[in-house]
């Protein structure tokens, strides 16, 4: 029984290892599930390639596919924008393919108005000094930047409830197959299966006649 592609969001706090899990769970489960490349205004950092962590655009390239409506959402991060082209992730769906966008609260947000039944989850690092320890560690942004960070998840925390799932990323592996469970059941929710009931129910009525 394949039921349609499913539209994931993971969220949480900038440091909370949403990246990493993502990378474990496409690496894990390759072919499986589909993660959608954003567009962002921000310089690019150490290591990251155009078209893999981000597309890398201008301030003037990205007012113009807001502009063209070429984004599914978009929103502003510390001074950033940050949006999900729109045409890849209709198009994943679509095809009965699970997408993942690993965006921001403000973003997430407005993908639920579009996608009432999109899949909302929450990384959460143990607790806020777990979190302050692992944005200094990284080191790549400055003590600032972290700081600013900081500031920005203590906003974010105020709409956790709005999500549907929160995972505690503790032990990387165990939040891993977390987030995979929870997408893999949300498949088999009723509402999600309704083809499957209708057929179901005239093939019990047939018998029934
Ligand atoms: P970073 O600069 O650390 O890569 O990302 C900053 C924040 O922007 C993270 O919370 C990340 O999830 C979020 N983000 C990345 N891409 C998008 C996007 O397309 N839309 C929105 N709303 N947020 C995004």
């Amino acid at each position: 029984m394949k039921t349609r592609g499913l539209v994931v969001v993971l969220s949480g706090f900038s440091g909370a290892g949403k990246g990493t899990i993502m990378k474990h769970l496409l690496k894990q489960y390759e072919g499986l599930y589909h993660l959608s490349i954003s567009a962002t205004t921000r310089g690019k950092r150490e290591g990251e390639e155009e078209g893999r962590e981000y597309f890398f655009k201008t301030r003037e390239e990205f007012d113009r596919m807001v502009s063209e409506d070429a984004f599914l959402e978009y929103a502003t991060f510390n001074g950033n924008s940050y949006g999900t082209p729109k045409a890849y992730v209709e198009q994943l769906v679509s095809e009965g393919k699970d997408v993942i966008l690993e965006i921001e609260v403000k973003g997430a947000l407005q993908v639920r108005e579009q996608f009432p039944d999109a899949l909302l989850l929450f990384v959460t690092p143990p607790s806020a000094e777990a979190l302050k320890e692992r944005l200094l560690g990284r080191g790549t942004e400055s003590e600032e930047v972290a700081m600013q960070r900081l500031a920005i998840s203590s906003q974010e925390a105020q709409l956790m409830e709005q999500y549907d799932y929160l995972i505690v990323n503790d032990v990387l592996e165990r939040a891993m197959e977390e987030v995979h469970n929870i997408i893999q059941s949300e498949h088999f929710r009723t509402s999600r299966n309704i083809e499957s009931i209708e057929r179901v129910r005239e093939e019990l009525q047939a018998f029934a006649e």
